[in-house]
């Protein structure tokens, strides 16, 4: 194919280098927490967290003050709802540090919290089925104290198919729904789980694993997923999602039911 170009275009094509095709590095899903060192001598950007991508006025007014006083007065906005200030000295990162956590956030997070993304809910948003941020932390909440979890996951909770939270390339990810309750109609929220998607080098779809699960019953599935991968997987370094993709979505349901929890 490359010979019939070059015969068409009258003249041969550029090569480059075998290492200039070598497969990117791996994304280390945590590595927007925390301080870091810049290029530029002697200047850090700091990744905070921010609890469900929510964060009060207050808050944000105190963090413009924070990036004013102590960074360049930027402040970048990351695709996991987090939080980045750039350009503070060396000398003054603690000070920074300690401001930000007065305000009631944190500059690191659990494996779990580091990937959870959730979009508005029904506290804010006319088409959600659930309140996505509150079952979020829920879940968050009850894994974090349960599952010594030692790589990142994306967790993904979405209200409605329009999918702002993106919840089919999350490691696992929840699609809102009712959950009828009785035959005259009552309802619950609830989710459809899906698990197993990807983004980047892991481009996939996530397809659904569990249909119609209640919120209050979500925190104790996503615990039972967690636990089955940290049981059944083939060494530490198999990362959740070649876990979920290394098996069929019937077989994987057999291992994830087959964890117990409190
Ligand atoms: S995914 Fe649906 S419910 Fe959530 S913010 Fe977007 S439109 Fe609203």
């Amino acid at each position: 194919m490359l010979s019939l170009v070059e015969d068409k275009l009258g003249r041969k094509l550029d090569r480059v280098g075998g290492d200039a095709l070598a497969p990117r590095a791996p994304f280390d899903r945590a590595a927007h927490i925390g301080v870091h060192a810049q290029k530029q001598p002697e200047r850090n950007w700091i990744g905070i967290v921010l609890p469900v991508g929510r964060m009060s006025a207050d808050q944000m007014r105190a963090l413009a003050q924070v990036a004013r006083d102590l960074g360049d007065g930027d402040i970048r906005l990351t695709v996991w709802q987090n939080l980045i200030i750039s350009g503070v000295r060396s000398e003054d990162v603690a000070a920074a540090q300690a401001r930000i956590e007065a305000l009631g956030l944190s500059i690191s997070a659990t494996s779990i919290r580091a990937g959870l993304v959730a979009c508005t809910g029904n506290v804010g948003c006319k088409f959600a089925a659930s309140d996505t941020k509150r079952h979020a932390e829920e879940i968050a909440r009850w894994c974090e104290s349960r599952v010594a979890l030692d790589s990142p996951i994306n967790i993904h909770l979405t209200g409605c198919h329009h999918s702002c939270a993106q919840h089919y390339i999350g490691d696992i990810g929840l699609l809102a729904c009712k959950v009828q309750t009785s035959e005259d109609g009552d309802a619950v929220e609830g989710y459809h789980v899906h698990v197993g998607g990807g983004f980047g080098p892991d481009a996939a779809i996530a397809p659904e694993i569990y249909r119609d699960v209640k919120a209050e019953e979500a925190p104790r599935l996503v615990e039972r997923m967690l636990k089955a991968y940290l049981a059944h997987r083939a060494s530490p370094q198999e990362s959740f999602l070649a876990f979920t993709r290394r098996h069929e979505i019937a077989a994987l349901r057999n291992l994830i039911d087959g964890e117990a929890v409190e």
